[in-house]
């Protein structure tokens, strides 16, 4: 315990303290002077690292400028040009408006900054000369130049914080890549020591998520844009194939202002939960706008979590609206829209590749609501991207397949050739190795893994019975089938009654070791039920009616579809598998099997043409 009275701290610690804060690394100064940057209205920026950022992290914008006399208060603290008012505070607009960043940088390291602001006679430059503020004529190109160097040289202890070069300088090129996502008419360069590291050009916003999310690209994705009276949600989102092992494919963005929210994070992930195998990561690119008062962004330093007025209306209809775009299957979609016939054209994504025409729902079209702090250009350069997901209803329809003389020659059944449109996945021909079903298409083949594909279609069928009230078809057999079961189960037969009769089971107690299975569902009807229902009777008596209902609910109904799903080396018939292309086709989210698995695959005859070098 000391004795010293209170006084005021100097301004340059105060400084120092909020730095620890607002630029804790690197990564945090070079998120800050861009902010800066975008708030000046630059269109090009310039990023420079040297040292991981420690050395040197220099940013030049052709931005708006700072006046030769606003230079010393641009670096004093809460000194701003963006607010002026609480009433402002609540609305903002811009990236920035706590006046601290510039003064917390120049506190812990070597700064100068240079301007040229238009009509200026020339640029100046303010830099910190031993503790002084000093103001002269400078070379500098219109715009501004922010050079930040020893970063941290006065507050070791905050140094000893850092990580690795390499990992300092991939942090800050992360901050760069979510500006860059969020602003696609910005060219961004980075240099990392000197040398050219990554150059977004000016573009569409399409072709700036795909170069910055390849896994997205070449229809892995697809485009969101939906909205209520005064939210808004637009951007892309990665289908299962473009998952990763890792979160970094994972942009939200809340009034244009990039987030790592809690909140946000657990509704997209269970949006995702039934589509994507569990340690895999989504790729997305979403933003998020609502009326600036309904989200304050003042939660915290660096800005990086919101605080929403109506929490869960927000997490329910985020999570909502993304399960909605992901859930019908590329094959449902084609039923919905004949004039995506398997001899249609494909369409060219904007990277060069080639994607499935889909548009989950219609797209509305979306006014931008004056009040939400919407990015409209952004969903202009959004309104591309959905276009090539669009059915093309008005593309010339190719009156017949390019001629293919020794392919037609050689197709077995002519009818595939005719087939109905809405027979997207194809007409079957085989089963291969007891594992797949091979299915032609007028424009190729496509295999299907026939457990996988099963395994979702009777997941979804429980499912929507347990939801929609219905029951599913159920078979009486004509000889009762006997189960036996453990004495201790016996009282779960009739308090399951319920869910045996949604599910289509009809079965009573005999004695207290047996049971009768009197009716099943048309789907498993000619399968052993029997471990099955004595594996239920012990889920129902260990975790009770209600909890199996609830809570338990979609893992049971999963493990109920991956134990009656058609087993591998099952023989299955031509109309059998046929039966099964045409109930994934109507069944949501068919295209992968409940683990996240892909659950069928399409070989263009261009593709085919490719492997065996034909035309080339
Ligand atoms: P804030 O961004 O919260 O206002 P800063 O400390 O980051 O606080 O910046 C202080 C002020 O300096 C800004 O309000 C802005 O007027 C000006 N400024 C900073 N960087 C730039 C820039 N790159 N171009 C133009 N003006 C800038
Ligand atoms: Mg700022």
């Amino acid at each position: 315990m000391n004795n010293r009275p209170i006084s005021l701290l100097p301004d340059v610690l105060i400084s120092q303290i909020a730095a620890g804060e607002v630029v804790d690394r690197p990564a945090s100064v070079v998120k800050e002077l861009l902010e800066n940057a975008l708030d000046a209205g630059a269109t090009e920026i310039t990023v420079r690292i040297d040292g991981g950022g420690i050395q040197r992290i220099c940013i030049q914008d052709n931005g708006k400028g700072i006046p030769k006399d606003e230079l010393e208060l641009a670096v004093t603290r809460h000194a701003t040009s963006k607010i002026q008012s609480l009433n402002e505070l609540e609305s903002v607009m811009s990236l920035g408006f706590r006046g601290e960043a510039l003064a917390s940088i120049a506190s812990v390291s070597q700064f100068t900054l240079s301007s040229y602001p238009k009509g200026q006679e020339c640029a100046y430059s303010i830099s910190n000369q031993s503790g002084r503020w000093l103001v002269e004529p400078s070379p500098a190109s219109p715009g501004t130049t922010v050079d930040v160097q020893s970063l941290y040289f006065s507050t070791p202890a905050r140094r000893k914080f850092l990580k690795t070069e390499q990992t300092e300088f991939f942090q800050c090129l992360d901050v760069v890549k979510r500006m860059a996502l969020a602003n696609p008419s910005v060219t961004w360069l980075v240099y990392r020591d000197g040398k050219l590291q990554s150059r977004f050009q000016e573009s569409s916003w399409s072709a700036r998520v795909f170069s910055i999310l390849e896994t997205m690209a070449n229809g892995a994705s697809k485009p969101i844009d939906v909205q209520t009276a005064d939210m808004q949600l637009h951007g892309a989102v990665g289908l299962p194939d473009a998952a990763r092992g890792k979160g970094d494919m994972q942009f939200f963005y809340v009034n244009g202002r990039f987030v790592k929210d809690k909140l946000i994070g657990h509704a997209v992930r269970s949006a995702y939960e039934d589509v994507l195998h569990g340690d895999k990561f989504p790729a997305f690119v979403l933003f998020l706008n609502l009326p600036a008062n309904e989200v304050d962004v003042n939660v915290h330093p660096a800005k990086t979590e919101v605080r929403f007025r109506n929490a869960r209306a927000v997490h329910q209809w985020v999570r909502q609206s993304i399960q909605a775009c992901l859930a019908p299957s590329r094959a449902v979609v084609s039923l919905s829209e004949p004039s995506l016939g398997v001899d249609g054209p494909a369409v060219a994504a904007p990277s060069g590749g080639t994607v499935w025409r889909s548009s989950s729902t219609p797209m509305p079209a979306v006014q931008v609501q004056a009040k939400s702090a919407a990015l409209p250009f952004l969903r202009e350069e959004l309104a591309d991207y959905i276009q090539a997901y669009r059915p093309i209803e008005s593309a010339p329809r190719p009156t017949a397949i390019t001629p293919r003389p020794l392919v037609q020659d050689t197709q077995p059944n002519h009818a595939v050739e005719n087939a109905e449109h809405s027979e997207y996945l194809g007409q079957a021909i085989a089963q291969v190795h007891g594992i797949y079903i091979l299915a032609l298409r007028p424009d190729g083949m496509v295999v299907v893994d026939m457990h996988a594909a099963h395994e979702r279609v009777l997941y979804e069928q429980f499912k929507n019975a347990l939801d929609n009230q219905q029951t599913i078809s159920s078979q009486e057999l004509l000889v009762p089938l006997l189960v036996q079961i453990d004495p201790r189960l016996a009282s779960e037969v009739d308090n399951g009654q319920h869910l045996w009769e949604k599910l289509g089971f009809r079965l009573s107690l005999i004695s207290t070791q047996e049971i009768a299975v009197r009716a099943v569902p048309t789907m498993l009807a000619g399968q052993d039920l029997s471990a099955l229902l004595q594996q239920w009777l012990e889920d129902l008596h260990q975790y009770g009616v209600a909890h199996v209902l609830e809570r338990q609910r979609n893992e049971w109904l999963a493990g109920l579809a991956c134990h009656t799903a058609v087993r591998a080396n099952r023989k299955l018939t031509v109309p059998e598998m046929n039966a099964l292309l045409r109930s994934m086709e109507r069944t949501e989210r068919s295209d992968q099997c409940n683990h996240g698995r892909p659950t069928w695959r399409h070989f263009s005859l261009s593709e085919m043409d490719k492997w065996f070098l034909r035309g080339q």
